[in-house]
């Protein structure tokens, strides 16, 4: 009898979290590594949120509190997203854990049997797969076009679905691509799912403020532009849509590990039972720390919002020079999506040989211990042939990633 589960056989490290850390060590090694791996904020984390979160120490708000978070934040993001999506959620269907992505976990965790079906949209973030077989589900990849923009066609959702389908995860902006859904195509999607209400939708909105300037976005009552939501658009889905969100991404809080969902009652008391036999509560202080950054936040989320946008034209024109690799630029989130499909098939030299680049693990692989850059290879993203780049860095190693690029580009051949 083996030592360990069948389910610990299903488990593959994060490959983001796994390539950010070989980069770390071999800048430890002392090389000059460009890290564009791992998607986080490079600002600090909201003074307002860091202020909130030190007074909670000092004054002693340390200890357990209910498992699925303090009243009073819930309450803050109840209001928040009611306002964002133009419904009314109560504060008793909102529940905080230890991140967004435990959050997806343990969705997954209440709504699968063995064998369900979860439809991916790929290219997708790396950990849904993962998450799904965890809980006994089966992933069901569907594979979006670059002509489509990387999204989902109702056609295809629709193709998907089988009797065994229990869930859906939509990511928007997504999370490789930085490419968002529009108000009509989510109109499309809901059109499908109305007609199959036993299938979950979890709505990852972890970028749903981060998005750049577009008159097709509409702004919330806090003035900031949002990505269309599924929920706006098609209202009766109330009660399949599980809404997540975090303060990671937008409030650059990845250490403090705060997210949290909406959805249905029944959902979030199973959701909350299960946070009071996981992780319990997220920690007090954090708790805190994260009803600052939604309440007084504001001034700061719009000044980084400004940066990333200034970043991301800037990047775009530097990455214009590039011959072979190409991209589209994103409209949310902080991720360039790179289509190295040029590449492959193509010769460098590598550890004192010719190295045939037969796919982008291959490139990605020259690129970090040949160029010292680390980006991320499509194939963890369901997505060969292309690679994600966080380009939420410095202008200086922003500015170096392109130069390497374009050495790289250059010895191709
Ligand atoms: N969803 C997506 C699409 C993400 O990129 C991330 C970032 N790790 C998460 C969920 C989870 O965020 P966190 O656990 O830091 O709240
Ligand atoms: N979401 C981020 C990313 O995709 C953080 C890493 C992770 O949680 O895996 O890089």
């Amino acid at each position: 009898m083996s030592l360990f589960s069948k389910r610990s056989e299903l488990l593959k490290p994060s490959p983001t979290l796994a390539l950010a850390n070989k980069a770390r060590e071999l800048k430890e090694a002392g090389h000059d590594v460009i890290s564009l791996t791992v998607g986080e904020p490079d600002w600090p984390s909201f003074q307002v949120a860091c202020d909130a979160g030190i007074e909670a120490i000092r004054s002693g708000f340390t200890k357990y509190t209910a498992a699925h978070g303090i009243p009073e934040l819930r309450a803050e993001i109840a209001k928040q997203t009611s306002d964002d999506l133009g419904l009314s959620y109560t504060a008793g269907q909102v529940i905080v854990a230890p991140g967004a992505k435990f959050v997806i976990y343990g969705l997954l965790q209440m709504i699968l049997n063995e064998g369900d079906e979860v439809i991916i949209p790929s290219p997708y973030w790396v950990s849904y797969p993962t998450m799904a077989e965890m809980a006994g589900g089966r992933p069901v990849i569907v594979t979006c076009e670059e002509q489509e923009k990387f999204l989902m066609t109702p056609e295809q959702l629709e193709k998907a679905i089988t009797p065994k389908t229990k869930a859906l995860i939509l990511c928007s902006p997504s999370n490789p691509t930085g490419l968002l859904y529009t108000a009509e195509q989510l109109k499309a999607l809901a059109t499908v799912l109305k007609k199959h209400p036993h299938i979950w939708v979890l709505s990852d909105d972890i970028y749903n403020k981060l998005v750049f300037p577009n008159a097709s976005l509409k702004k919330n009552s806090h003035g900031f532009l949002m990505a269309p939501h599924l929920l706006q658009v098609a209202p009766e889905l109330r009660d399949q849509v599980v809404c997540i969100n975090g303060a990671s991404k937008t409030y650059s809080m990845t250490g403090w590990r705060a997210g949290w969902a909406l959805g249905q009652d029944k959902l979030m008391k199973l959701m909350a039972d299960y946070l009071s036999q996981t992780t319990s509560n997220l920690s007090s202080p954090t708790q805190k720390a994260v009803l600052a950054a939604l309440q007084k936040g504001d001034a700061e989320l719009a000044s980084s919002i400004d940066k990333l946008t200034v970043k991301k034209d800037w990047y775009k024109s530097q990455l214009e020079s590039l011959k072979k690799i190409s991209f589209v630029a994103p409209e949310g989130a902080f991720y360039f999506w790179m289509n190295f499909k040029k590449c492959l098939g193509q010769s460098v030299e590598f550890k004192g040989a010719e190295r045939k680049l037969l796919s982008t693990k291959d490139i990605a692989e020259v690129l970090l211990e040949k160029y010292f850059l680390a980006l991320v290879p499509g194939e963890e993203f369901g997505a060969p042939g292309f690679a994600r780049i966080s380009y939420a860095a410095t202008q200086s190693d922003l500015q170096k990633s392109v130069d390497r690029l374009l050495a790289f580009e250059r010895e191709l051949q």
